[in-house]
């Protein structure tokens, strides 16, 4: 089968042989008849409406040492912060004000903030913002904290899976971490009533296209309700400075094989893929993504999150990064709308 009859194979069954995937995945000619098949798809779904997502980056201390991470417990360059629970809710209450309805903790696996104290900080803001999602992304946990995180108001939970080949995992991260302990993780939030977000870099080190077919079929086990992917992006002062970073247009075509395979899914374009190109965010959106994440975080602190290099939006006020990606997103020819942006499934 050439590309354009594999492409409408995809668009018309939502899934092809890991062979037909394969092709799609490695051939640049392959980009537009996806990203076409793709964008009817996500308008059939979501019509032209793109969600935000307020990105409260709240600790880069953690204690994990995954290869990739610029905020490695072992990169010493590094320099640590933690937001007091009155800066978060005053990021919270800037970004309501900017029209966000769905905040997202983010941090590294930091012991400082025990379940006890990320409970109270998400049942604080449960309560002053009742008509807004809150989304935690602090790792793997045990299944009880997870509970205790839902029970104080937590609804929706990111947690990509990175990849989902075993081996290639234990190539990404110590030995301390293990694939099985994630997909766990993974399946304990579903279970628990969470909607699950998981997702996997594109052009990681050592990664095969076999694996990015791997990390396909293990959405299909999973049926998460989000899909975040993005090029991996190298950091000097991590194990892997010497690799190359992920391209964009491999992480384009996956962006829309994931628009044809999960049709309802929520698919964030990503800091990322903005870092690696200028238009990047702009082309996923086409691509068929149907979510952005600007930063809320305080402009203070914004470098200091430096999972990669050179990330993007790191100089400019919540404001202002709003603005600008209002006229990305119309650029782009869709837009942004002030909604909790739950998943249409
Ligand atoms: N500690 C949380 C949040 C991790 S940061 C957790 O474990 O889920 C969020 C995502 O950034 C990670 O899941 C990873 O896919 C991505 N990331 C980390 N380092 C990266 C790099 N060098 N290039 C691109 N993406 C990276």
């Amino acid at each position: 089968m050439n590309g354009c009859d594999i492409t409408k194979k995809l668009f018309d069954l939502g899934d092809v042989s890991d062979d037909e995937l394969k092709s799609l995945i490695e051939n640049d000619c392959f980009n537009e008849p996806l990203a076409d098949a793709a964008d009817i798809r996500r308008r059939e779904n979501y019509g032209d409406e793109v969600y935000i997502r307020g990105l409260i980056e709240f600790t880069n201390y953690c204690r994990n040492n995954c290869y990739y991470c610029g905020i490695r417990r072992d990169n010493r360059c590094a320099e640590r912060y933690r937001l007091t629970k009155e800066e978060i809710l005053s990021c919270c209450d800037e970004g309501y004000r900017l029209g966000f309805r769905t905040f997202v903790m983010q941090g590294g696996e930091d012991p400082h903030y025990t379940d006890e104290i990320i409970c109270d900080i998400v049942s604080e803001i449960r309560s002053r913002f009742p008509d807004c999602a809150i989304t935690l992304s602090i790792g793997e946990k045990p299944r009880e904290s997870y509970q205790a995180y839902f029970d104080a108001g937590a609804n929706r939970y990111l947690l990509r899976h990175e990849t989902a080949d075993s081996v290639h995992y234990g190539k990404l991260h110590p030995d301390s971490m293990s694939l099985e302990n994630r997909k766990r993780c993974l399946f304990d939030l579903k279970e628990i009533g969470y909607q699950v977000g998981s997702g996997f870099m594109v052009g990681s080190p050592y990664q095969r296209t076999e694996n990015l077919v791997a990390d396909l079929r293990f959405l299909q086990e999973l049926q998460p309700d989000m899909i975040g992917i993005g090029p991996y992006i190298t950091h000097a002062e991590t194990p892997f400075a010497e690799f190359k970073s992920g391209e964009l247009n491999t992480t384009l075509r996956l962006i829309s094989i994931l628009r044809l395979m999960f049709p309802y899914a929520l698919i964030p374009s990503t800091t990322a893929l903005g870092t690696i190109h200028p238009q990047g965010r702009e082309l996923g959106l086409k691509a068929g993504a149907n979510v952005v994440m600007p930063n809320l975080s305080p402009v203070s602190v914004r470098k200091l999150y430096a999972l990669y290099e050179n990330k993007i939006c790191t100089g400019e006020e919540a404001a202002q990064c709003r603005g600008c990606l209002e006229r990305r997103v119309l650029s782009a020819g869709y837009r942004i709308v002030t909604d909790i942006g739950n998943v249409k499934k």
